[in-house]
């Protein structure tokens, strides 16, 4: 799909899983959070692209084909498809799923590196059947992994497939 500064939005059917009740959504196509103020914490909430469906009122959660710009973190996200854009100086990323977009939105907010937490993310994984990262800083990072939060001590100072998982008791 190719990125073209002149389409600006376009139209979704989507189908209600509980109904089937087909519903019309318009989404944009180029997200940029230095002018809308509220799509970060939109992303984080896990209220961005969130419908009500009309007929029987189920929550619809869709992601539609687009592309996300952070001028000021340096960040280009590719959802859901490549798009052919060339952007000098940026992180380029892709995600496929709401849950990977907004992982990846909070990593940044926190100023940590994704790749890294992505490779910690995969090592967890050789164990778990979902593993999300929740937070963290240089010191910690906190994963949850099945349902169970395990927290990576000091990552950038062990390697990461040596990374100790300490499971914490709430
Ligand atoms: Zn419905």
């Amino acid at each position: 799909m190719f990125y073209n500064k002149r389409m600006r939005q376009v139209w979704n059917t989507l189908t209600c899983l509980q109904c089937k009740e087909k519903i019309i959504q318009v989404s944009d196509t180029i997200l940029n959070p230095n002018i809308d103020s509220k799509l970060k914490q939109k992303i984080l909430d896990d209220t961005w692209m969130n419908t009500i469906c009309p007929r029987c009122g189920a929550l619809i959660r869709s992601i539609a084909p687009c592309i996300y710009k952070d001028h000021e973190k340096k960040l280009l996200i590719h959802v859901k498809r490549k798009f052919d854009v060339q952007e000098s100086g940026y992180h380029q990323r892709f995600v496929s799923t709401k849950e990977a977009f907004r992982e990846l939105i909070l990593i940044y907010e926190l100023g940590l590196d994704d790749q890294q937490i992505m490779y910690i993310r995969k090592i967890l994984k050789k164990r778990h059947q979902k593993v999300f990262f929740i937070h963290g800083d240089d010191e910690i990072l906190v994963f949850e992994c099945d349902g169970e939060i395990k927290m990576v001590k000091n990552p950038a100072q062990k390697l990461p497939d040596r990374g100790e998982c300490i499971t914490y008791e709430i």
